[in-house]
């Protein structure tokens, strides 16, 4: 992808702050973190989103998401970390190459990855439960 400025960061073509690289991953630091530590595992092979990845590589990017999540938690003594990761703009998505958001929590912060929860309605229920 001639355009995707993720694909020019994580092939090397544009530096950023990077704490892994593999032959199929780099993993950097946000420009803009939600909070000090956040990071981003970028897959070097372009995908636009999940869907895209290939299985094998999106098996990979959790394993990987756990083992800088360790590092980044006990490093910068973070309380709690969150794993997000976004697809399509309604689920706001702005980079259009798959990554996974490594999110380090401190106990009192401010950064809002909550929602306010809902009902499950017996007929939204039903509906959901005959897709599978
Ligand atoms: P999304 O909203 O697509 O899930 O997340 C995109 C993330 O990429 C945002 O958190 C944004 O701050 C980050 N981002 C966008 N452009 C750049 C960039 O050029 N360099 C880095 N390091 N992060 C970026
Ligand atoms: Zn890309």
């Amino acid at each position: 992808m001639d355009n995707c400025i993720f694909c020019k960061i994580a092939n090397g073509e544009i530096p950023a702050a990077t704490l892994y690289e593999d032959e199929d991953f780099r993993v950097i630091l946000d420009l803009n973190p939600a909070a000090k530590g956040h990071a981003l595992i970028l897959p070097k092979m372009h995908a636009g989103d999940l869907f895209e990845l290939p299985d094998e590589t999106a098996a990979r990017a959790l394993v990987l998401a756990k083992k800088i999540a360790v590092k980044l938690k006990e490093g910068l003594h973070a309380d709690g970390i969150n794993v997000i990761q976004n697809n399509g703009e309604a689920a706001g998505q702005t980079v259009f190459h798959f990554h996974v958001h490594l999110i380090p929590r401190y106990a009192g912060d401010t950064v809002n990855v909550t929602w306010k929860p809902g009902t499950l309605t017996d007929s939204d229920r039903d509906e959901i439960l005959s897709l599978f």
